[in-house]
C-alpha cells in the first residue's frame, strides 16, 4: 500500500512578507495583519500588509519583466512550459508541506488539502504542454493581401483569488497567463496568504524569471483595489463573490477597460429524477454540497428530489450527514471530513443562514447550529421541505448545509433550477437519456454533470452564465482570456508584366 503523505503540524520558517521580483520584502508601510487558525480561532503569524504602495512596486515590476526584449518576453514557448512544468514538480515535492499551511490556516482537512494541490499539479502541466500550441490563423481576404493573426499575451495581470481552495486558485489564474507570456500579480485572499506565499517562493525556484509572479498579501478594498484601479494593469481575473465581482468590473471601467474575467458564485441545483440509482444519487449530491465544508462556488446547494423518491431520498440524505458529523473536527487528523469554516465571518453568516431556514419553515433534519467549543465549526445540515422562495435557497451559504426541494415534473424543475441569478454548475441523475438531453439543453450553467457531481478536469472549461461570471477558465478555452489577437495584413507584391 502506498504511504499516506504526513503533515507538518507546526511549520518553520513560513514566507510572510510580499514577493516582487523574485525578492521577499516588508510592506512599504511596515504593516502587518495576523492570519488565523480557523480550527483555534488563534492567530498563526503576522503577515506584512501590502497596500497601494506596494501594488505599484509589483505593477512596476511586472511591467518591466514584460518590456519587449526582456528574458521573459524573449523566451521560447516551450520554454515557458518547462518552466510550469518544474513548478508542477516542486508543488509535488513540497505537496506535504504546502497541505499543511491550507490545513493550518483555511482548515481544509489535510488529505484533502494534499489532494487539491496535487490536482493544482496536474493543471500546471497541463497549461506546460499547451504553451508553445498556442497560434493564431492563416485569413484568405479579399484583394492582393495576406492576412494571419498573432495570438499576443495580454499583458500585466492582476489575479484576486480567494481562500477556499488557496494552490489550486492560484495555480487556475498562474498557469494560463504564464503559459501565454503575461506577467502577474497575485492578491491572495486575506485568509490563506502563507499557501500563495510559499508557491512564490517555489516560482523562484522554478527559474520563473524577476518580475513574472509577483504576491501581495493584504486586504481587498485596499491591495485588491490598487490592483483593480491601477492604469498599467492590463487585465484583472477574479475568484469570489458576486458582490466583489461587480465592484471590480466597475473599477476595470472607470480605470482603463481592463479586459476582465469573474469566475462568481452560485446556487446550483442538483436534480434527482425518480429512476436515477438512489445510491450514487445521494452520495453525490451530499459531497456536492458539502465538499471543503460547503464552501465551494459549484456547490449543489438546492437539491431537487422528484416526489415518488422524496422521502426515502431525505432520510438516507439525513443519515449520512449524522456520519460526516462523527468525523467533523481537527483538520489534522487524518479521519477527519470536515474542518471548520474559514473564519468567524463566514461562520457567523452560515448560522445566520441556518435560523433563517428554520424561521422561514424549512425542517431541520440534523445538524443545525454550531459544533460549539473553540474554532469556527458547523454541524453538517440537512433541511428537507425548503421551498424555492426561502432565503437558504436563494442565498449563497458557502457552509455544510444541504436543502432538499420537491418536485414533479422535469419541465418544471428546469424552470425552478433557472430561477436564479446564478448559473455555475448543475446536475441530473437519471438513467433516461430523453431526460438528460433535454436538462442539459434547458438548463442555464457554466457545467452541467450528468450522473455525477463536482468533476472539474483541466482540460474541460468552467465558468459561469448570468451572475456567476464572465469568461471561462481551464482547457484551452482558459487561454482565450489571457491573449489579445492582433491581426495583420500585408500586400502581396505583383509580378510586372
Ligand atoms: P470575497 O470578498 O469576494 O473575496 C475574494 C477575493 O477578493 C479576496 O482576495 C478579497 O480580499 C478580494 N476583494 C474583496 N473586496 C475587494 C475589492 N473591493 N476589490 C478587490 N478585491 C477585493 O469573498 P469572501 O469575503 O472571502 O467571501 C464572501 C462570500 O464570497 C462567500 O460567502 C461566498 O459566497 C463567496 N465566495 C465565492 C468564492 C468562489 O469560489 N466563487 C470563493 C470565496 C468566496 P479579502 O480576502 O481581503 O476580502
Ligand atoms: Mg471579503
Amino acid at each position: 500500500m502506498e504511504k499516506l503523505p504526513q503533515p507538518v503540524r507546526d511549520p518553520k520558517n513560513l514566507y510572510t512578507k510580499i514577493f516582487i521580483n523574485n525578492e521577499f520584502v516588508d510592506s512599504v508601510s511596515g504593516r502587518t495583519f495576523p492570519t488565523i487558525n480557523p480550527a483555534t480561532g488563534k492567530k498563526i503569524c503576522d503577515i506584512a500588509e501590502g497596500d497601494k504602495e506596494d501594488i505599484d512596486k509589483a505593477v512596476a515590476a511586472a511591467k518591466e519583466a514584460f518590456k519587449l526584449g526582456s528574458p521573459w518576453r524573449r523566451m521560447d514557448a516551450s520554454q515557458r512550459g518547462r518552466l510550469l512544468y518544474k513548478l508542477g514538480d516542486l508543488m509535488e515535492r513540497d505537496g506535504a508541506l504546502i497541505a499543511s499551511l491550507i490545513s493550518l490556516e483555511m482548515g481544509k482537512p489535510f488529505l484533502q488539502a494534499y489532494a487539491e494541490n496535487m490536482w493544482a499539479a496536474g493543471i500546471l502541466r497541463y497549461y506546460a504542454g499547451l504553451a508553445d500550441k498556442i497560434g493564431g490563423k492563416t485569413i484568405p481576404i479579399d484583394g492582393d493581401l495576406f492576412c494571419f493573426t498573432r495570438h499576443e499575451p495580454v499583458g500585466v495581470c492582476g489575479q484576486i483569488i480567494p481562500w477556499n481552495y488557496p494552490s489550486a486558485m492560484f495555480v487556475w489564474k498562474v498557469a494560463p497567463a504564464l503559459a501565454c507570456g503575461c506577467t502577474t500579480i497575485i492578491k491572495p485572499a486575506e485568509q490563506t496568504p502563507l499557501c500563495a506565499l510559499i508557491l512564490a517562493a517555489l516560482c523562484k525556484e522554478a527559474g520563473i524569471p524577476p518580475g513574472v509572479v509577483n504576491v501581495v498579501p493584504g486586504y481587498g478594498p485596499t491591495a485588491g483595489g490598487a490592483l483593480t484601479n491601477h492604469p498599467d494593469v492590463d487585465k484583472v481575473a477574479f475568484t469570489g463573490s458576486t458582490e466583489v465581482g461587480k465592484i471590480i468590473l466597475q473599477a476595470s471601467g472607470a480605470s482603463n477597460i481592463k479586459r476582465t474575467s469573474l469566475e462568481l458564485g452560485g446556487k446550483s441545483p442538483c436534480v434527482i429524477m425518480d429512476d436515477a440509482d438512489l445510491d450514487e444519487a445521494i452520495t453525490f449530491a451530499h459531497n456536492g454540497v458539502m465538499v471543503n465544508a460547503g464552501q465551494c462556488c459549484i456547490a449543489g446547494s438546492r437539491t431537487f428530489v422528484h416526489e415518488k423518491i422524496y422521502d426515502e431520498f431525505v432520510a438516507r440524505s439525513r443519515d449520512m450527514a449524522e456520519k460526516r458529523n462523527l468525523l467533523t473536527g481537527d483538520p489534522f487528523n487524518p479521519d477527519t471530513k470536515q474542518g471548520p469554516q474559514v473564519d468567524e465571518e463566514q461562520y457567523k453568516r452560515i448560522l445566520e443562514l441556518i435560523e433563517a431556514g428554520k424561521t422561514e419553515g424549512a425542517k431541520v433534519e440534523c445538524g443545525g447550529g454550531s459544533v460549539g467549543g473553540e474554532g469556527f465549526f458547523i454541524k453538517p445540515t440537512v433541511f428537507s421541505g425548503v421551498t424555492d422562495n426561502m432565503r437558504i435557497a436563494r442565498e449563497e451559504i458557502f457552509g455544510p448545509v444541504q436543502q432538499i426541494l420537491k418536485f414533479k415534473t422535469l419541465d418544471e424543475v428546469i424552470e425552478r433550477a433557472n430561477a436564479t441569478m446564478y448559473g455555475l454548475g448543475a446536475a441530473i441523475f437519471t438513467k433516461n437519456i430523453d431526460n438528460a438531453m433535454m436538462f442539459t439543453q434547458g438548463v442555464r450553467a457554466g457545467t452541467v454533470w450528468v450522473n455525477l457531481y463536482d468533476v472539474v478536469h483541466p482540460q474541460a472549461p468552467f465558468g459561469g452564465f448570468k451572475m456567476s461570471g464572465i469568461g471561462r477558465e481551464l482547457g484551452e478555452y482558459g487561454i482565450s482570456a489571457y491573449q489579445e489577437v492582433k491581426s495583420v495584413i500585408m500586400k502581396i507584391p505583383q509580378k510586372n508584366s
